[in-house]
């Protein structure tokens, strides 16, 4: 992409309405716009890591078994009457009528409408264990929504919904979500601790949200400090293996971890004091098994194989990609903007001409630019003509990993410099030796 020709409206001045660093820097490297209060357009390099997000949390579901469709978001009010929701939601379901008159909301969530597509299918425990999952907007009115996309109104969800038989079955189906989750997180750059969550009138133990520490989250959490060294599930990890994922589960929840809300002062009292930490964090994914409770209103059965009808149990598994990349932010930048992780970097390499209209900073960067397109990488040049300084600030502010630099005294000796965004480390190299560092 040559930034010439892009739409990246980098904004000097810090926006005042930020109040912390995710929103002020998305705002900044122009990833995301505001079109009235916490509902946002998400221009151009915002959505390349909007959808390399996605791309890693589809990935994770669907190795874990979970099975891709998309629901709308407008719903009919009758599904959440079946289930009783329609009035205990309350304000912050948008509630819309269409021109006949029927009400129509806009989707919080959607328990009752993936438990239709089950009921009207699905007859026979053979057809079980079931896992369906979309990515699509969801709407919530929330009372105060803030912090850019972190806490916004209409906001993106993975959300995925298992079915099974029994409660066993459904145990299982939740391990699998609980690893693809560990799996996710930690792709995208980031550890997340599963903290035990309240069940409600649900009962049990399964329901954890995922939390990564960050001082501007919005969660007062406490948890062993081992979490954080915990080794992550590898990609061959068989999803198959009860066992296997039962002693993944045990281990990751071997250790106190808690939010405000489940926390439990005298159980982290007992472990010992050099190993407590209690810091703030943000809630970036939340699973959860709840049994029969909209199966049974909604009449969600299956065959079982003693010949009898059976409710079938259910979970749900969200993420909030939406608020996953402020969140990476909070995770990762300094002074001078954002430090993406390169698994979701909004380009690869970003190619700064320090001096566009020289023919031989034009003539370098050129090649640079087609070799490594060419060899798939995501490169951004800017081949504007602004000041050096100028490119070095937005460079860093976008965050990409690396970049190359072509100024007119290095490129007449036949080299360019190679920075790293993270360390900030410059090496001086041919174009050559560049090139083929990156293509290799
Ligand atoms: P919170 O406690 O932060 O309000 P929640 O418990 O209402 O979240 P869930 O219903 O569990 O959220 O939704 C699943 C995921 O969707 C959350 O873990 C979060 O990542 C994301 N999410 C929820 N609400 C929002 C929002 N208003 N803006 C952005 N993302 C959200
Ligand atoms: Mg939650």
């Amino acid at each position: 992409m040559r930034l010439s020709r892009y739409f990246m409206p980098i904004l000097k001045e810090n926006p005042k309405e930020a109040e912390i660093v995710s929103h002020r820097l998305m705002l900044r490297a122009g990833m995301i716009r505001q079109q009235s209060q916490g509902i946002y357009s998400w221009l151009p390099l915002g959505k390349r890591v909007l959808d390399k997000v996605n791309a890693i949390i589809r990935e994770e579901q669907n190795r874990a078994g979970a099975i891709e469709l998309s629901m709308p978001t407008l719903q009919s009010a009758e599904l959440w009457q079946e289930s009783g929701r329609y009035d205990a939601y309350g304000k912050e379901m948008l509630r819309i009528k269409d021109r006949q008159d029927r009400p129509m909301l806009y989707g919080p969530t959607n328990e009752e409408m993936v438990t239709d597509i089950f009921r009207s299918s699905i007859k026979s425990y053979k057809d079980l264990p079931l896992n369906l999952y979309h990515i699509q907007l969801k709407f919530r009115d929330e009372i105060r929504p803030r912090f850019g996309t972190m806490r916004s109104r209409e906001f993106m969800m993975k959300d995925a919904y298992s079915f099974d038989l029994t409660r066993e079955g459904a145990e299982h189906s939740y391990n699998k979500m609980f690893v693809a989750y560990l799996r996710t997180f930690d792709r995208l750059g980031l550890r997340a601790i599963p903290m035990r969550a309240d069940t409600g009138p649900i009962g049990g133990k399964l329901s954890h949200e995922f939390i990564i520490l960050a001082d501007t989250g919005e969660s007062e959490v406490f948890c062993h400090k081992d979490f954080v060294d915990f080794d992550i599930p590898g990609e061959h990890t068989d999803f198959d293996s009860v066992e296997g994922l039962q002693a993944i589960f045990d281990k990751w929840t071997s250790l106190y971890a808690a939010t405000s809300e489940m926390h439990d002062e005298a159980a982290f009292n007992a472990v010992p004091e050099g190993d407590r930490l209690s810091a703030r964090g943000i809630e970036v994914g939340h699973i959860f098994y709840f049994g029969t409770k909209y199966s049974e209103p909604m009449g969600a059965k299956v065959q079982g194989p003693d010949g009898k009808e059976h409710f079938v149990h259910m979970g749900s598994y969200g993420i909030g990609p939406t608020r996953l990349v402020p969140a990476i932010i909070e995770a990762s930048h300094d002074d001078n903007g954002i430090i993406w992780p390169a698994s979701v970097a909004p380009f690869d390499i970003v190619v700064i001409n320090m001096k566009a209209g020289d023919q031989a900073c034009d003539d370098t960067c050129e090649l640079i630019y087609a070799a490594l397109t060419k060899a798939g990488k995501d490169v951004l040049y800017d081949d504007t003509d602004d000041r050096a300084g100028t490119k070095f600030a937005t460079a860093d502010l976008i965050g990409v990993p690396v970049q190359i630099i072509a100024g007119p005294r290095a490129v007449a000796n036949g080299e360019v410099e190679v920075k790293d965004r993270k360390t900030g480390a410059r090496e001086t190299m041919t174009i050559e030796a560049a090139i083929n560092r990156f293509v290799a």
